[in-house]
């Protein structure tokens, strides 16, 4: 058992909030019980995943996409009002992380999504430095855009949209996990044959195309389902907590 305060530093002393300069409040979102026994992860804090975290007994959850956001109206009102008394009538904390759960060298989004892919960083770019490029971790390069976009679509188990920007082999790999298509014209500045994100958006495809640099949609879901379990597994142990990742689907 883990007095929630312990809890909270283990994660701000991994993640280092501080450092960035974010859309919503990090770290304890909602204050639930003290003690901690059982952690659930996830990517974003949906009632769905609330649901299913009180249902497990969970006495805290840890997301990447928290409830606060910069620009909200802030009424507690419809689907707020739904998932804030969840967490309250079952007093469980919500921990969130934004860019800082992105960033983290090992157990990031970003790091974590290298690992599935097979890709290894030697580099950042970006605002924030939140952009990581790289090689293929087996020193080879993929042969074409088509046989990039057939491994990430294999390796994440979901369709990718390409545009082939870029011919012949690709060696520079950059990504960056969730909403990213606005890293773009850094990765290619980075030197990027390639850049993988989540999401595009109309300008991407152009670039893409005028740059010979190829883009890759994967999923804003599917490229931030890797961080959250990732640290919270992490900390679990160092506390002695259990801890289990419930994915709840999102196609986008
Ligand atoms: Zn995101």
């Amino acid at each position: 058992m883990s007095p929630r305060q312990d809890l909270l530093t283990a994660f701000d002393d991994l993640l280092a909030p501080e450092r960035f300069k974010d859309y919503g409040p990090n770290g304890l979102q909602v204050e639930g019980r003290d003690t901690v026994r059982k952690i659930v992860s996830g990517v974003t804090a949906s009632r769905a995943l609330i649901e299913a975290a009180a249902a497990r007994g969970a006495d805290a959850i840890f997301v990447h996409h928290g409830l606060f956001w910069r620009g909200q109206d802030g009424r507690v009102t419809g689907w707020m009002k739904q998932r804030l008394a969840l967490l309250l009538a079952h007093d469980i904390n919500l921990f969130a992380y934004h860019l800082p759960l992105d960033a983290h060298p090992e157990l990031g989004n970003n790091a974590q999504l290298g690992r599935q892919l097979g890709l290894l960083a030697d580099g950042r770019f970006g605002e924030q430095d939140l952009g990581f490029i790289g090689a293929r971790a087996d020193g080879d390069a993929f042969a074409d855009s088509d046989a990039l976009a057939a491994h990430v679509r294999a390796a994440l188990g979901r369709s990718v949209t390409c545009v082939a920007g870029a011919t012949g082999p690709l060696r520079r790999i950059a990504w960056c996990t969730g909403g990213a298509q606005s890293y773009f014209e850094a990765a290619i500045a980075a030197g990027a044959q390639a850049f993988l994100t989540g999401e595009i958006s109309e300008p991407q495809a152009h670039y893409a195309r005028e740059c010979g640099v190829t883009f890759l949609a994967c999923g804003h879901h599917a490229t931030e389902r890797y961080g959250a379990p990732a640290v919270a597994a992490h900390v679990a142990a160092a506390l002695g907590l259990e801890h289990e990742f419930i994915d709840v689907d999102n196609p986008a």
